[in-house]
């Protein structure tokens, strides 16, 4: 399973790296430094995952193009919360708690909710700039692999090295929207979805279906009732726009509601007691997603031969799936069996070269191989990943651990600069960058990279830029 959520974020948040979304890193086992807001909670973090990302990023194409917004600019931030709770914020960020991805009954559904975010999002409903710059000055927002809250669910003293988003996440929750901002995201979201040929139907299902499940349980997981308050009234109104529309009888094609069952089943296996995954896909559904759920359920009990057995089946009928080819690599990795794990993310990355979070498990993988050789082609593939997702602070963090392995200091110094960068740590990435410039090739690209950051730090901090040469001739 994946890590690292790409937040190709544009230039002008780099700079302000504060950026809370474009500091996705990724939590290893070890921590990396605990931010003040740590938190034990597994439940309340921000996880990657490539093949939820990509269903998400596909699949929606159609409807945020429609709402005007252009999807190669939207990024999904996932959180692994049963909450019921999306929202969406400034740098066309939509965040989808998981929970709500497993309740809907069907792509229409989730995609409803999506559309009414677009709606908050083309509407310019922005949440109170205060609490909205609290969060943006948020340090660290680390995001973990699927793998990783499975494992700390597992061993709850893991739950330690868990840096939580939930204060970040935790503040925008708290932000609550107008009621005419919200009838006003129903209805730009039912007209998105009208004009990508989809009905609005699913929308305003969800909201019966929670508005129901709310009134009568007092349940207070709901968090999207919350922040998006609802009334009777305004879903009688969406109700009477969305049956108005010509494609109000358009239902999910075949299709795309088994993908969809792919993407819960998925959810459902790490997000879930193992238990609870069980009993919603028994032994006696043979389905591709009850097998899959089953798998990693399995997995996540540390039956970790059993579950390897069980994918092994699911390989044959689909060699050329690269998050199969995934899931097997990171299970032998978790299981400190490298040299076992190595093919299996090779294969993935062959399948799906472009996927920063592929590249980025094989080359942990090799570095745990450590022989010279491996940290070679570790180097480059970490090159690969932080290429297509160059904020990815813990991939940063991996080359520099293999530059160091290495004996290249220069080059580990400047990947540890990056790294702290992207955390918005930037009294640590000056002074990494400041330090890297002494072994580097005076004026060579990665020379005035160093130097890049430091005037950047240094123009963050307000402090005078220290050049690496006044550096070297004072030691
Ligand atoms: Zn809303």
């Amino acid at each position: 399973m994946g890590r690292p959520l790409s937040v190709n974020c544009p230039p002008a948040l780099r700079r302000a790296a504060t950026s809370l979304l474009c500091l996705m890193a990724v939590a290893s086992a070890v921590p990396v430094a605990a931010p003040a807001h740590a938190q034990d909670d597994p439940a309340q973090n921000v996880i990657r995952d490539t093949e939820v990302e990509q269903y998400l990023k596909d699949q929606t194409r159609p409807v945020l193009s429609a709402a005007g917004l252009d999807p190669d600019k939207v990024h999904y931030l996932l959180i692994a919360s049963d909450d019921l709770n999306a929202f969406s914020t400034f740098h066309l960020i939509i965040g989808l708690n998981t929970g709500l991805i497993m309740e809907a009954d069907t792509p229409n559904q989730l995609f409803g909710v999506i559309a009414h975010e677009t709606g908050h999002l083309s509407g310019g409903h922005m949440m109170r700039t205060d609490e909205v710059e609290r969060a943006a000055r948020m340090p660290m927002v680390v995001a973990l692999g699927l793998g990783i809250v499975a494992m700390a669910a597992r061993a709850p003293d893991a739950g330690a090295v868990l840096m939580g988003s939930s204060t970040t996440f935790g503040t925008l929750n708290a932000l609550h929207y107008m009621q005419t901002e919200e009838s006003a995201a129903d209805v730009a979201g039912a007209k998105a979805m009208e004009k990508a040929n989809m009905s609005g139907k699913g929308l305003v299902d969800f909201f019966y279906k929670f508005r129901n499940v709310e009134t009568f349980s007092h349940a207070e997981r709901y968090e999207f009732f919350r922040t998006h308050p609802l009334s009777r009234d305004r879903i009688s109104a969406l109700n009477d726009f969305v049956r108005k529309q010509p494609h109000y009888n358009v239902t999910d094609s075949p299709e795309s509601m088994a993908k969809f069952a792919i993407i819960k089943a998925k959810l459902a296996g790490f997000m879930n007691d193992p238990i609870k995954t069980f009993n919603m896909y028994p032994a006696s559904d043979t389905s591709y997603p009850a097998r899959y759920a089953r798998v990693i359920a399995t997995y996540k009990q540390g039956n970790w031969d059993k579950a390897l057995s069980q994918l092994d089946d699911l390989l044959k009928e689909q060699p050329d799936n690269p998050y199969l080819w995934e899931l097997k690599g990171q299970i032998y990795f978790e299981t400190a069996r490298p040299a076992l794990a190595k093919p299996a993310h090779e294969k993935s990355v062959e399948l799906m070269p472009t996927a920063a979070l592929l590249q980025l498990n094989l080359g942990q993988t090799l570095i745990a191989l450590g022989d010279k050789d491996s940290l070679n082609e570790a180097v480059q593939h970490l090159q690969e990943s932080v290429k297509y997702e160059e904020d990815d602070s813990f991939a940063w963090s991996q080359l520099a651990q293999a530059y160091d392995a290495l004996k290249q200091p220069g080059l580990a110094r400047l990947a540890t600069a990056e790294a702290q960068f992207y955390d918005g740590d930037y009294m640590s990435a000056r002074s990494s960058a400041v330090w890297s410039q002494k072994y580097l090739t005076a004026n060579s690209p990665e020379y005035r990279r160093a130097r890049d950051i430091v005037m950047a730090t240094s123009s963050e901090l307000g402090i005078a830029p220290v050049d690496g040469e006044t550096r070297r001739k004072r030691n």
